[in-house]
């Protein structure tokens, strides 16, 4: 079985085709700039990378290209070798609790939620349409980032604002990274060989979430109505109190909307550092012992404690920590300095094997009172297994 997983952006195309037998990626790649001048694509394979300038004005355009070449490179010997096509969809509001079929009602809900989502939904929309007009035999699954997190009760999602808001307009805590959390939560299940465990799942990449998950469950997360809300990231500011809005608005002469672009691109560790909102970076810099930077990247592990820390009490104590994504899976300092700080819980992690990297590895010590892994996540493994499981289920 061939699955294809697809994550659609403006003016992009992202796959990875799996060979669902072995759950192995047997090709992947991008699609840039469709509809812009100077589009292009890249396509990995057998350990080879093939890379071309050619125009795409559409993304119908880019699904064409990615087929044809498929069968050129002889990744695939026909079409019908793809079983189905799953698609990443960031927002499926309170509708959509897990991975669906593709049907006329999934697309026009999806145009309809575009509100909460101007970015993505409409893109992934295209992304649909697209694998539609090209492949229209093939079925197609919708995996949301929203989903996981429909299990949180009224308590964790309502916000205390008036509950006219929530009734009317839908203002309430969505949580984003779900895929991502959902594969932490079967990756530790598989791991300690049961499901009724508390854990707590830190997403760090240049985006990140936290999520607290009971018996395999989202019980809360830090992303709330947008994935403005909850840690400190790479650009995004994280919480913040909202009444700087309208005070920096007449500062600075600014619009609503140009604010919410300074709280989405010029904040988090670029905004406070004024250097970089690579991690990367941030720790060179800090080792030269810049103070600008040491407080962006303390403020930045402070606030993953702080959830950390909320978490474990709403748990009611916590059988593991995950660090997963870019920061997690790589970060040997921060990892260390969080859990530092966590150590009046009783973590306790090894520093050599904190050092371990791109792999699943356990690097708390024997006597940590909470376990506490790395785990690489795979959100477009998770995709392709939704859309295998609904194809399977039909
Ligand atoms: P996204 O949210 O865009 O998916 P990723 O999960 O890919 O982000 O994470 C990207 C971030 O991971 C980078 O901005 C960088 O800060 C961090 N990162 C990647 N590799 C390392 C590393 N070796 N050490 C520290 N940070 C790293």
């Amino acid at each position: 079985m061939k699955i294809i997983s697809i994550n659609t952006g403006s003016s992009s195309l992202k796959f990875s085709l799996f060979d669902m037998k072995e759950e192995k990626v047997i090709a992947s790649g991008l699609f840039e700039r469709i509809g812009i001048e100077g589009s292009s694509y890249t396509i990995k394979f057998n350990g080879e990378k093939l890379q071309q300038e050619i125009e795409l004005n559409t993304h119908t355009d880019a699904v064409k290209v990615l087929l044809e070449k498929l069968i050129d490179l002889e990744i695939i010997k026909s079409l019908e070798e793809i079983d189905g096509v799953g698609h990443r969809i960031v927002h499926g509001k309170d509708k959509y609790s897990e991975s669906v079929l593709v049907n006329d009602t999934v697309i026009s809900d999806l145009e309809e939620y575009k509100e909460f989502a101007p970015l993505h939904n409409p893109a992934n929309v295209l992304g649909i349409r697209a694998f539609k007009e090209v492949l229209p035999n093939v079925p197609m699954a919708v995996v949301f980032d929203t989903a996981f997190h429909q299990t949180m009760d009224e308590e964790a999602y309502l916000y205390p604002v008036p509950y006219k808001w929530y009734k009317e307009y839908g203002v309430r805590k969505y949580g984003f990274h779900g895929t991502s959390h959902k594969y932490i939560a079967n990756a530790m299940k598989d791991i300690l060989g049961r499901e009724d465990f508390k854990l707590i799942s830190c997403h760090i990449g240049n985006g990140g979430s936290i999520c607290a998950i009971k018996d395999m469950k989202s019980i809360d997360t830090t992303m709330g109505f947008t994935p403005l809300a909850g840690i400190m990231m790479g650009t995004r500011s994280g919480d913040i109190d909202p009444s700087i809005i309208p005070y920096v608005m007449e500062k600075e002469g600014k619009n609503v909307g140009e604010v919410l672009d300074d709280l989405n691109k010029s904040s988090g560790l670029l905004g406070m550092s004024e250097f970089s909102s690579d991690m990367r970076d941030i720790v060179s810099k800090c080792d030269e012992g810049d103070e600008q930077v040491l407080t962006a990247r303390g403020k930045y592990v402070r606030r993953i404690v702080d959830y950390i820390a909320q978490y474990y009490v709403l748990l009611g104590g916590a059988d593991a920590i995950v660090f997963t994504a870019g920061v997690g899976e790589n970060s040997v300092p921060i990892r260390r300095e969080v859990c530092e700080r966590l150590a009046c819980l009783g973590v306790k992690i090894d520093l050599d094997l904190n050092n371990g990297r791109g792999e699943t590895l356990k690097i708390s010590t024997d006597d940590s009172k909470i376990d506490v892994y790395i785990v690489p996540t795979d959100e477009e493994l998770m995709i392709a297994r939704d859309t295998l499981n609904l194809i399977k289920n039909r």
